[in-house]
């Protein structure tokens, strides 16, 4: 396979933080022309299984995929978990306590919103979650619009859910260590999500991607639904300079929210190694006999 594949390896399902289920993902994968496929929800697993059989169906390419939040010097970070087995119970079990914090956190954000004057925020986003166990910032956003506070999600984030405003909460999620080793020892690659939307200076983004790569990370994304042209090459640079593979993901989250739509950001910049060479043994292909989740097949 080569860097001009149609991958799309980020994107989000009612299982997290987006709106469509695995099914309709894959279905809208296939038709906007993706040959590899990934459904990473946040810190959860739970709709892998629906997601491989739906690109079965589709004939569509897929890989095992994950996003597990991370603080790093007192930021959230995002690593992408891709081709690991989904049976492994190391990793599940660190998902499991990764998102068992969420229910606190959005008790403490309602607690939050109701001092200034917002009420019934938790019970509000409870209902725009179609996994109680993740409930996130995202339905929060919804409930706000919904209930007209703000007219769309990015102000609700703008206005109360971001760091200094009402209703954000500090939270402590694993660590970088433990999500890179989880993922690997599944048999998976470990990549760094949208690098550009953090906000460490230069010697901390080093000491990221320092650590990653001590860790057993290998691939950064670097054409993704957040990034800007420019941000496409100044970490294609950054790939190059620590010997990661590169990654390509939408990060879909709705249609009616999501500024990019699955399968159409522009190729790889040249002279990456493309993720997916690293998981050639790891992709689950339709046309292969035995149907699994994971294809675990020699690791
Ligand atoms: P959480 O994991 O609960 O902290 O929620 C993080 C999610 O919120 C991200 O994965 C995005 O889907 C969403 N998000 C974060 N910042 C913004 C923003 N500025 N506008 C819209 N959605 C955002
Ligand atoms: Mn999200
Ligand atoms: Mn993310
Ligand atoms: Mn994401």
């Amino acid at each position: 396979m080569t860097s001009i594949l149609n991958a799309d390896l980020h994107c989000h399902s009612v299982v997290s933080d987006g709106t469509l289920t695995p099914e309709a993902l894959a279905t809208r994968a296939k038709a906007n022309g993706v040959e590899l496929w990934a459904l990473t929800d946040h810190d959860e697993i739970g709709g892998q299984q629906r997601a491989a059989a739906a690109a079965r169906a589709m004939g569509l390419k897929y890989l095992t995929g994950v996003e597990i939040s991370v603080t790093f010097i007192h930021q959230t970070v995002h690593i992408v978990g891709l081709g690991f087995d989904a049976n492994n119970p190391a990793l599940q079990l660190g998902l499991v306590q990764t998102r068992g914090g969420r229910g606190q956190r959005a008790k403490a954000m309602s607690d939050d919103l109701a001092k200034v004057g917002i009420r019934g925020a938790y019970d509000g986003a409870l209902k725009f979650a179609g996994n109680h166990e993740l409930i996130s910032r995202t339905h929060f956003a919804r409930f706000l619009v919904d209930s007209g506070v703000c007219r769309e999600t990015n102000e609700v984030f703008r206005k109360y859910l971001t760091e200094g405003k009402p209703g954000y909460v500090e939270h402590r999620w694993a660590s970088l260590k433990d999500a890179v080793t989880w993922i690997t020892q599944a048999g998976g690659v470990a990549v760094i999500a949208h690098p550009a939307r953090y906000k460490f200076s230069a010697n901390e983004e080093f000491a990221l991607f320092s650590e990653f790569k001590a860790h057993g990370g290998l691939g950064v994304e670097v054409v993704t639904g957040s990034h800007t042209a420019a941000e496409y090459l100044s970490y294609a640079d950054t790939a190059r300079e620590f010997g990661l593979a590169a990654s390509r993901g939408s990060d879909f989250h709705s249609p009616n929210e999501s500024h990019t739509e699955l399968g159409t950001l522009p190729h790889l910049p040249d002279h990456l190694t493309p993720v997916w060479e690293l998981l050639s043994d790891r992709i689950q292909n339709p046309t292969d006999s035995d149907p699994g989740v994971s294809a675990p097949t020699g690791l």
